[in-house]
């Protein structure tokens, strides 16, 4: 028998229970794993429990959802110590603002470049960030840094929507003191005090009623508005969706789109090396890794917690995952000085997420946008950073979770 609802959400990670909380109609969240939250929220391994890599919120660009999401458990600010090591130390970031600490060959030749910066070249990501950062800064930090983030040539890459993760150059670029380290894009950020998992527990406690655990979907009919799950058939008349949207799409029926869709979308597979520490040795929150020798970008520490976690970010190589096998990550952190002895590490706990980051390449500016204008036009919100297929935050996901919300609350149908 068909189950009728108003609004049908897939997945209930941060958009769909977002959109959940700000509907006036009725609703239904169908999610697949046997916890609502996604990436955002926390996992076990033992005794502990991690994030899913650095998952902190930043509502710098995303100021309306600000009181809603931080009125449901007490917030902490933190402005944001993070740092590039380089030259065997660690370097404030963005460096294109703290050049006092580069060696003076460098800081001379990405200073006159910095001057010379005339109009960016937009043709690829490669061009762009070459022309508006220079070749000498372009080779020191972002060439090998996005080498290794994106596992992809930049020059096939489209720049445009890695949005705040870059900053530009200011106009007092080069000059700034030590002590204004920490400028240049989401210069603070939000963590729950409790951690993400007691903000989960907050979050989602009035929404149980309604939710579908362990229900994955499986097929997708627009053209009759029902869904099938592994366990029964639901019709809708408004559909909000935040599963991927290659895997959205290759479940979809009743929708005219190119078949070769869903496997020509890029993405990065990302893998997180969670750490319990005996002790914390640095403050920085995170540091970003271009060092060419080992495959990391990212280590950093998380926050809120009892005992001293960290965490350590790769991408898996495209066809290839690495299996078991793990790169030196102890003789690294002694590098850094976030470990003495290798005995300083408690535990170890290895998450990939086959999805991490959207890659933004010709292709996506053909078809990304125009389709999910096309889904929109038939009833279906495909939001959040995965069903929109886009580059966005966690407080970006909510915000648009909630403005999809406001407008089915005031559709007709
Ligand atoms: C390594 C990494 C670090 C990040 N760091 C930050 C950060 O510091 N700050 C920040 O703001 N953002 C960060 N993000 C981005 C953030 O994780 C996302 O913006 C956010 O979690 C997206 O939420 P969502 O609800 O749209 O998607 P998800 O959290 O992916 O939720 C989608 C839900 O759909 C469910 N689902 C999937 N398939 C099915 C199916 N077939 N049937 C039913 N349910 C299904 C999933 O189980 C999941 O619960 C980071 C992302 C990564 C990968």
């Amino acid at each position: 028998m068909t189950q009728h609802t108003d609004v049908l959400i897939l997945g209930g990670g941060i958009s769909g229970c977002t959109a959940a909380r700000f509907l006036r109609r009725p609703w239904l969240i169908l999610e697949r794993d046997n916890v609502l939250g996604g990436l955002s929220n926390q996992y076990q391994s033992q005794k502990y429990w991690f994030d899913f890599g650095g998952h902190y919120f930043h509502f710098q660009h995303s100021p309306a959802i600000f009181p809603h999401i931080t009125g449901v458990t007490p917030f902490r600010l933190y402005r944001r110590r993070s740092r590039v090591w380089m030259f065997e130390s660690l370097i404030p970031f963005p460096l294109q603002s703290h050049l006092d600490f580069l060696p003076p060959h460098y800081r001379q030749k990405i200073t006159s470049e910095l001057a010379e910066a005339g109009s960016t070249d937009k043709a690829t990501l490669a061009t762009q960030l070459n022309s508006r950062f220079g070749p000498t800064l372009y080779q020191l930090f972002f060439l090998p840094f996005l080498s290794k983030y994106y596992r992809r040539d930049l020059n096939e890459l489209v720049p445009g929507l890695e949005r705040g993760s870059i900053p530009p150059p200011a106009s007092s670029q080069g000059q700034e003191k030590p002590e204004q380290t920490e400028q240049g894009y989401n210069p603070e950020f939000y963590y729950p005090a409790g951690g993400l998992r007691l903000f989960w527990r907050h979050y989602t406690s009035s929404l149980m009623p309604r939710v579908h655990l362990n229900e994955p979907v499986m097929a997708v009919d627009l053209a009759r508005r029902r869904v099938e799950t592994s366990r029964r058939t639901y019709g809708f008349t408004h559909l909000i969706n935040t599963i991927p949207l290659p895997h959205f799409l290759s479940m979809l029926r009743g929708f005219r789109h190119d078949p070769e869709l869903p496997r020509q979308l890029r993405h990065t597979t990302t893998r997180v090396t969670n750490l319990v520490l005996s002790q914390r040795r640095r403050r920085f929150h995170w540091v970003y890794l271009p060092a060419r020798d080992h495959p990391y970008y990212r280590m950093g520490y998380y926050p809120a917690a009892s005992v001293c976690k960290a965490y350590l970010e790769q991408t898996l190589p495209e066809h290839n995952a690495l299996g078991d096998s793990e790169p030196d990550y102890s003789g690294l952190l002694r590098q850094l000085g976030v470990i003495k002895d290798p005995d300083e590490i408690v535990h170890v706990s290895h998450r990939d997420i086959p999805i991490g980051y959207v890659l933004f390449d010709a292709l996506w500016f053909r078809k990304v946008p125009a389709t999910i204008k096309r889904l929109r036009q038939q009833g279906v919100f495909s939001i959040g950073r995965y069903g929109g297929w886009t580059y966005s935050s966690m407080a970006a996901d909510a915000l648009a979770a909630m403005e999809s919300a406001l407008l089915i609350n005031r559709d007709k149908a």
